[in-house]
This record gives structure tokens, C-alpha cells and sequence, in this order.
């Protein structure tokens, strides 16, 4: 009798784990985008970020740009209490963005980062689809976005954003039409020597 109490307490307890490890599962990158798709509020607008909306389940929330590799990032770090099942305490980064975002327990500081970032060009018509600056971010393990900002000297207004990318592409003006993926990658790898120069990195 004892031992069948004791079996059931067991069952019991083991049926308690399953499920919480169950409710503990993180959101899906669906429910994650949907929740977000239609919770948005009129600050978060298109027009404030580097994505469309119809974008969200396929591109960087922060940087825009499109990747087979989407990570679910926090708002509110877990270890700082932060829900890990609520879909409103995720957005969709790309892994470079993923390690640069904030993780402080105020929800508003995830979108303030993010839409700091906004950049006054399109990302996603310039870069969204160049597989060179992808492979650039994954061997330097740095943003665009950052080298941007930095060889703007902050103020990468449309006029000095454009008039820097004037700058590199130039380089390659011939070509400016069909510009490869390599020629993109080639063309962040100088941009990220000068910013190396003027941080005094190298
Ligand atoms: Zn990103």
C-alpha cells in the first residue's frame, strides 16, 4: 500500500516536471513574430525600424537584414526574471545582433536600442539580400550598423549615410549595377579597417 502511495506521489511528481518543463518552453519564432505583428504599437511603425513587419519571421529585427538564422532574444533577460513563455518578451535578432543587444530588466530598452539603430537608408533595399555583408558579420563578428554609426561620427544622418557608402562603393563604381556579394564583402571589410583605424583598434 505504502509503495503504491509512493509510486503515485512519483507518477505525480513526474507527470509536475514534465509539464512544467513543457510551460517552459520558449515561444516559437512564429508565435514570437505574430504576437509582435499585431501587438505592435503605432511608435513600433515600420518606418521606425530596418524591417517590415511582413518581414518579421525572416529578417534581423534590429539590423534588417535577412537570415536563415533567426534567435529568439530575450527583452528581459531570464535571469533577471524575465518570461521565457510569454511571446511579448521576444524579438527575433540575428546572431551578431543577438550578442550586441542590451540585457537590463526594462522592457523599453530592447525597441530603444532597435530603433536607435534605424538607419536613415533603406537596409533592406541596399543590403537585405547581400550575402557578402552576411559573411562579413560572421567572420568579424561585428554589426554594420556599428561601423556605420562610428565612420558617421554619430551622425549618420541620410545625407552623411549616403555620402559614406559613396565612398566605398566608388571604389567599385565600374561595376555599381551588378555589385556581387564578394564585391559587398570586400567593401565592408574596408569600411570595418576604417573604423578599426579611428577606434584604435589595430
Ligand atoms: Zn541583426
Amino acid at each position: 500500500m505504502i509503495n503504491k502511495e509512493n509510486k503515485y506521489d512519483e507518477y505525480i511528481a513526474d507527470i509536475n516536471i514534465k509539464h512544467n518543463i513543457q510551460k517552459n518552453i520558449s515561444p516559437s519564432i512564429l508565435k514570437i513574430a505574430k504576437y509582435w505583428f499585431e501587438n505592435h504599437t503605432p511608435d513600433l511603425d515600420d518606418m521606425y525600424l530596418n524591417f517590415d513587419w511582413i518581414d518579421a519571421m525572416k529578417v534581423c529585427w534590429n539590423c534588417g537584414k535577412e537570415t536563415k538564422y533567426i534567435q529568439r532574444c530575450h527583452i528581459i533577460p531570464k535571469a533577471l526574471g524575465g518570461s521565457n513563455i510569454d511571446p511579448s518578451n521576444f524579438v527575433l535578432l540575428c546572431d551578431t545582433c543577438h550578442r550586441e543587444a542590451p540585457n537590463i530588466n526594462n522592457s523599453n530598452c530592447m525597441w530603444d536600442w532597435i530603433k536607435s539603430n534605424k538607419l536613415p537608408i533603406s537596409i533592406q533595399g541596399t543590403y537585405r539580400f547581400q550575402k557578402g555583408l552576411i559573411e562579413f558579420e560572421n567572420k568579424y563578428k561585428i554589426n554594420i550598423i556599428t561601423i556605420i554609426i562610428e565612420l558617421c561620427d554619430g551622425n549618420y544622418s541620410k545625407e552623411n549615410v549616403e555620402k559614406l557608402l559613396a565612398k566605398y562603393t566608388n571604389m567599385c563604381s565600374q561595376h555599381l549595377t551588378t555589385i556581387t556579394s564578394s564585391t559587398y564583402f570586400y567593401i565592408a571589410e574596408l569600411m570595418f579597417k576604417d573604423y578599426n583605424k579611428k577606434t584604435k583598434k589595430i
